[in-house]
């Protein structure tokens, strides 16, 4: 990817949620403010990026102190860069704690279009329904503080956890190429040569549990037409393996 030189690469830039979205201006959340009133101290007038998250991106100017509305006067929308030139959907059985957020957060830079987090039968994750909703805001709000960070066009898509064997939808896109990791299997591909093999552009990667996707799952896979690839002939932990995947996905699309 070529760095963004455009006039005010250099400017915050803010995903803004849908809801946010008015004629010639956008309405600031109370954290958007505070981040740009108090902790970068931006005097009113001054301009910052702001973006949909469906791809386009404009120019914002900050509204003065003691407005309390938090209207921010928009101009120039642009397609916003930063984007990869094909869609990877990341769909991995969920880790503990810390390591989750740091798959969502590392894929996101990594340019991934959305992630499907699985249970899978040998998930030591639980996921209790009252803590549910609090993962999720929080999920999302990794994913977002990531692709602004690293200046995303577009705010990743995070799905809420489903079971493995219920995370394909019925009616597959034909033109999605579809792959499973599969440590230790001998004559299996590398994913570098099966993705060379494929010329479309939307590929999804299954990546499993610490304990591997058991022989049901594998079934379950196989006979959706997702094939097993290999990353190398070592046994990577699963976060390993979802970044390595992605970063291969990523630059074997942005060289084609
Ligand atoms: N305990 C399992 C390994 C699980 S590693 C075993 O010994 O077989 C967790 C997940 O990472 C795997 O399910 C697989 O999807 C992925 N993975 C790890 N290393 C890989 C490799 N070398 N090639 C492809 N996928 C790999």
């Amino acid at each position: 990817m070529i760095p963004d030189l455009s006039p005010g690469a250099d400017l915050p830039l803010l995903f803004l949620d849908p809801g946010a979205w008015g004629e010639g201006h956008v309405r600031l959340s109370e954290a958007q403010w505070h981040y740009l009133a108090r902790v970068l101290r931006l005097p009113a007038g001054s301009p910052f990026r702001v973006l949909d998250g469906l791809g386009t991106r404009w120019m914002a100017r900050m509204p003065t102190p003691d407005e309390r509305s938090r209207e921010a006067v928009i101009s120039d929308p642009q397609p916003a860069p930063g984007e990869l030139p094909g869609r990877i959907t990341l769909v991995q059985a969920i880790l503990k704690g810390d390591r989750q957020d740091w798959i969502l957060q590392k894929a996101t830079e990594l340019g991934v279009h959305a992630i499907v987090p699985v249970l899978t039968e040998r998930t030591v994750v639980r996921l209790e329904a009252d803590r549910a909703d609090r993962r999720m805001a929080r999920w999302q709000e990794i994913i977002r503080e990531a692709a602004e960070q690293c200046e995303r066009g577009r705010l990743p898509i995070l799905l809420p956890p489903v079971r493995l064997t219920d995370s394909l939808p019925g009616e597959l896109a034909a033109t999605e190429a579809l792959w499973f990791g599969h440590p230790r299997e001998a004559g299996i591909p590398s994913l570098k040569e099966a993705v060379r093999a494929t010329t479309g552009a939307d590929h999804r990667f299954f990546v499993g549990p610490e304990g591997g996707f058991s022989p049901a799952e594998e079934a379950w896979l196989r006979g959706r037409g997702v094939r097993p690839v290999s990353l190398g002939a070592r046994i990577l932990r699963a976060e390993t393996a979802c970044l390595a995947a992605v970063s291969l996905l990523a630059s074997e699309l942005e060289e084609r």
